[in-house]
């Protein structure tokens, strides 16, 4: 097959198929196809856009039905039988049993339009310009969200325009804690402290890009309490944590946090169609009609299929979400008894990781990996953090099967000096909670 095409004449750009060049032919579930017939375990999920796998049948019956019944594709933001439904679902099955009350708006299609939305709303709603974020954040890829990410790589091409973020340490960076909340809130307060009135607060409660770094329970809280003393929204970005990535269905639940605007993308929609959501407390929603408008924010097979996703968390479906979210955990704290100070967990739920205290490692291991028929890739600011992020509702056999074959990928990577077990125990009573605290000694980088 030639593949010429695509190096010849698709931008340099292109990425995720460096790590797995073979030509995709089809997909169901957690497996992916080449058109060779090789077949691939998904340990990426297109990011946590497919969290209920490739090809659900219950999301493509509806995709396929709603398509020949010739219902509206673009829909703008008309009135839809498609847009009611989904918005119903959400209410009933999502809001109102966490007694949660958000408005509802649909930005353009993918989370950088979600979190562009969400922070002109604060800026409008508080009259101030300053968004605090956070160490590590990513919040995507146009301007006024990448002037909240982290990254340099993704900030450098358009650094002069970046502005209005103040930059804060993630809990737990560098040892950053509760400490850096108050002196926020002080500098902020004090009106030679040098820093603008802030609009708003936006955080990732676990980092998916950033590498997998979890805040804990009690600096959400206070970070809610800042946002309160300093009269500013708190965002969740639950663009790649929500939807049950973290256990729940948003991932500030085990917090106890009611944030006051709330960005979700990636799996909204269920089937990796492009859809983004953004939910507000109802004393927020001061937008004039047309205000932000976009002509993508209407995409009806998207409400389809995302409805059909919210009857999964109805019907039971994602019950077995909690113990693979135990067997990733037991996975990771097994590689850390295997292998020392090599190598450590990150992570909570099912969006855990491990952490290689030699950077390359990581990619090392991904490549053993897609050789061994897994895709999985890396994340973290220098790409040292392995991320497993399999379906949700991947079949028990196929996880096991996956992190098996993970788990060779890191033997072969890792010269092994620790005497090697032939297969991981599993753990049913291990704690639920990947978390920076799980097992495994501090990692000092050897970073310039
Ligand atoms: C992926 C992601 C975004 C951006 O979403 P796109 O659809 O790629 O624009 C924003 N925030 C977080 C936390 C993400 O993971």
């Amino acid at each position: 097959m030639d593949l010429s095409a695509f190096t010849d004449i698709e931008s340099e750009v292109r990425y995720y198929c460096r790590r797995l060049p073979n030509l995709l032919a089809s997909a169901k579930g957690a497996i992916i196809r080449d058109v060779d017939g090789n077949e691939f375990i998904d340990f990426l999920s297109a990011c946590g856009a497919l969290n209920y796998g490739h090809n659900h049948p219950a999301l493509k019956m509806a995709a396929m039905e709603y398509l020949a019944s010739d219902g509206i594709v673009a829909g703008l933001d008309f009135h839809t039988s498609a847009k009611l439904a989904f918005i119903e679902g959400f209410r009933d099955f999502i809001l109102r049993p966490r007694g949660l009350d958000y408005k509802l708006q649909f930005p353009g299609p993918t989370g950088t339009n979600c979190v562009e939305a969400a922070v002109k709303l604060a800026r409008k709603v508080t009259g101030r310009s300053s968004v605090v974020a956070f160490t590590n954040a990513f919040h995507g890829m146009s301007a006024g969200a990448l002037a909240l990410t982290g990254s340099r790589k993704a900030r450098q091409a358009t650094s002069a325009v970046l502005h209005g973020a103040v930059r804060v340490p993630f809990d737990g960076y560098k040892g950053a804690g509760s400490g850096d909340l108050e002196r926020l809130v002080a500098m902020a307060n004090d009106p030679s402290g040098g820093i603008d009135p802030i609009a708003a607060i936006i955080i990732e409660t676990v980092q998916g890009e950033g590498g997998l770094n979890v805040a804990s329970d009690d600096w959400l809280r206070m970070l809610h309490q800042a946002a309160k003393a300093l009269g500013a929204l708190l965002i969740v970005d639950d663009i790649q944590a929500g939807c049950g990535r973290t256990g729940t269905f948003f991932s500030f639940e085990r917090a106890g946090l009611v944030p006051d605007v709330v960005c979700m993308a990636k799996s909204i929609s269920g089937l990796g169609l492009p859809m983004s959501l953004l939910l507000m407390k109802p004393e927020h929603d001061v937008w004039e009609a047309g205000e932000h408008n976009g002509t993508f924010r209407g995409n009806s097979l998207a409400f389809v299929t995302g409805k059909a996703a919210l009857e999964l968390w109805r019907n039971g479906e994602l019950a077995e979400v909690p113990r693979h979210g135990h067997v990733l955990s037991s996975w990771t704290a097994e590689m850390a008894r295997r292998y020392g100070e090599s190598l450590r967990p990150k992570g909570l739920g099912m969006m855990q990781g491990i952490e290689f205290a030699a950077p390359h490692f990581a990619g090392a291991v991904a490549e053993a990996a897609v050789r061994r028929g897994v895709v999985v890739e890396c994340c973290g600011p220098h790409d040292e953090v392995l991320k497993l992020m399999p379906p949700l509702n991947i079949g028990s056999e196929t996880l096991e099967d996956g992190l098996g074959r993970i788990a060779e990928a890191i033997r072969e990577v890792i010269p092994s000096s620790v005497s090697f077990s032939k297969r991981y125990e599993s753990h049913p009573d291990a704690h639920y909670h990947g978390g920076n605290a799980v097992v495994g000694p501090e990692l000092a980088h050897a970073v310039a």
